[in-house]
């Protein structure tokens, strides 16, 4: 381990915060919170049932009824978020330890994580004094308007990968927009969002405005199934999405769905390889592919494959696998013993379709859920290995011959979360974006995030945006006024 790193004393058990009180529930059914690079386990929390559901969404209810938050004066509600934003400063080493410890991630990217948690708190931070409506042109005696109001309370569903970064994504724009929240961090991954809530209570969110529940997927289905849960923002598998979905039919409820993906990354003939090349590694091995953007179709052009793989592949095995605390790590663990059964079932699967493992292949023995880092080629567009997600290190490397079949290979996909184009063709890069069936497209760079910029799919990838002033508008309601004068 990195001697500078402190690591947390955890209790036996991390209470769930419901209505402003913090409890370990009726139930004794405990959930163990494993450390994915030994297996140890850390922690355990409550599986939340449904009295608790029930008392959290009554908690939130009762405190957007009462609006005692989304009736306070834009810029006191503005303070709260800049105080939380600081406190997320002064706690970022604590916060990224404890990210590292719970989803197994290299602490460097944790403490990335946690750097763009923090941007989005300050960035919507400045929404409340800023949402503003409109005044349409009418008539003489009529005066008419529109305005932007909370949309009531929000299950926020979060997933393992990003545990601290997608709970400020999602919190921090509903609270913005006035809302009060429900959060139900991932069973594998509950800690830092937990952190977080009690931060908000510690910069002056009213209580009731945040709550948190702990447990599985029965936990979450209870929650977004809740008649007074107005909007459900999710971000998780196409399948538990396509439930939600379901779920939010009968009371018609709002969502925001940031899904699966499996997104290509296209490297043109005429790229810079020297910078296409080890972004092209870090696009899918980052965080051992556990990324919902993973750049795991990895489109090269066929004149430069054999270049672009000489280059590629020696820098794949120098790759460092090993505990995300250890530092200068660049593949962790997985996150679960399912993950990982997942992802050698994957790499399993590719040898059996024909595809060929250039590097890789293996998982590593434990303590710990380690797989190598995986490249295949010889891989097939309709092999199921260059369609479904994998969520782990294995790449798919399928070679084209023109733009126009790139442009098809890569919309060739149910999914459409991103993609990335590298090339030195400035028109090219503009055809191929407007091309690209994918919420997000980089050019000659990957994975760049911005909170001013939406993020979210398009396809089986999703629907809504988070970040940008699209995540609050997904946040309020636009209510339209005319009043006869
Ligand atoms: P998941 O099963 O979709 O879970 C995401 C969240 O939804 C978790 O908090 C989960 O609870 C909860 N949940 C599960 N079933 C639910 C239901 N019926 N109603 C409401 N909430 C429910 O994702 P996962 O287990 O974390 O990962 C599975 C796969 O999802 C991955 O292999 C990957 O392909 C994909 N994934 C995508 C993203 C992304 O950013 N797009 C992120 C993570 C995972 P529990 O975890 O407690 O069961
Ligand atoms: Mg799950």
């Amino acid at each position: 381990m990195d001697p500078s790193i402190t690591l947390p004393h955890l209790p036996e058990y991390e209470p769930m915060l419901i209505g402003g009180d913090w409890t370990t529930g009726a139930s004794t059914r405990r959930i163990p919170v494993l450390d994915p690079a030994t297996g140890r386990q850390l922690t355990t929390v409550a599986q939340g049932d449904e009295a608790e559901v029930d008392a959290a969404v009554s908690a939130a209810s009762a405190a957007h009824r009462d609006g005692r938050w989304r009736n306070l004066p834009p810029r006191r509600r503005q303070d709260v978020l800049l105080r939380l934003a600081d406190l997320v400063e002064r706690d970022s080493e604590a916060l990224a330890v404890l990210d590292t410890l719970d989803n197994g991630k290299a602490i460097e990217r944790a403490r990335g994580d946690v750097e763009l948690g923090l941007q989005a708190i300050r960035h919507f931070a400045g929404t409340p004094t800023r949402m503003n409506g409109t005044v349409h042109p009418a008539g003489p005696g009529r005066h008419v308007y529109s305005v932007r109001e909370p949309v009531g309370v929000v299950a926020a569903v979060l997933p393992w990968n990003f545990p601290f970064m997608i709970a400020a994504w999602k919190l921090a724009p509903a609270l913005a927009a006035g809302c009060t929240v429900v959060v139900k961090p991932a069973e594998q991954t509950p800690l830092t969002a937990l952190r977080l809530v009690a931060l908000c209570l510690e910069a002056g969110v009213p209580e009731g405005v945040v709550n948190a529940l702990t447990g599985d997927g029965r936990t979450g289905a209870q929650l977004v199934a809740h008649p007074e849960i107005a909007k459900v923002s999710f971000t998780g598998s196409t399948e538990v999405g396509r439930l939600i979905m379901a779920a939010a039919a009968p009371s018609v409820k709002r969502l925001t769905l940031e899904l699966g993906g499996k997104s290509a990354n296209i490297v043109f003939a005429d790229a810079d390889l020297d910078a296409a090349v080890p972004a092209a590694v870090r696009a899918v091995f980052g965080h051992s592919g556990q990324m919902c953007t993973a750049g795991s179709r990895l489109l090269v052009q066929r004149s430069v494959v054999k270049e672009f793989l000489d280059r590629m592949l020696p820098a794949v095995e120098a790759l460092r696998i090993g505990p995300g605390l250890s530092g200068g790590v660049n593949i962790g663990p997985l996150v679960s013993q399912e993950q990982f059964d997942r992802v050698t079932g994957y790499v399993e699967l590719g040898r059996a379709e024909g595809a060929q493992v250039a590097v890789g292949g293996e998982p590593l023995p434990g303590p710990g859920w380690f797989v190598r880092p995986t490249v295949f080629t010889e891989v097939a567009p309709d092999m199921r290995i260059a369609r479904e997600e994998i969520f782990g290190p294995v790449a798919a490397v399928l070679p084209f011959d023109t733009e126009e079949e790139a442009i098809a290979l890569a919309n060739d996909s149910d999914y459409g979360l991103a993609a990335g184009v590298w090339t030195t063709d400035l028109a090219r890069a503009h055809r191929a974006a407007s091309a690209l069936e994918a919420g997000t497209v980089w050019v000659n760079t990957y994975n760049e995030f911005d909170p001013a910029v939406a993020f979210g799919g398009v396809k089986q990838s999703g629907l809504g945006r988070d970040l940008g002033d699209a995540a609050v508008d997904g946040f309020t309601e636009l209510k339209s006024i005319t009043i006869a004068l």
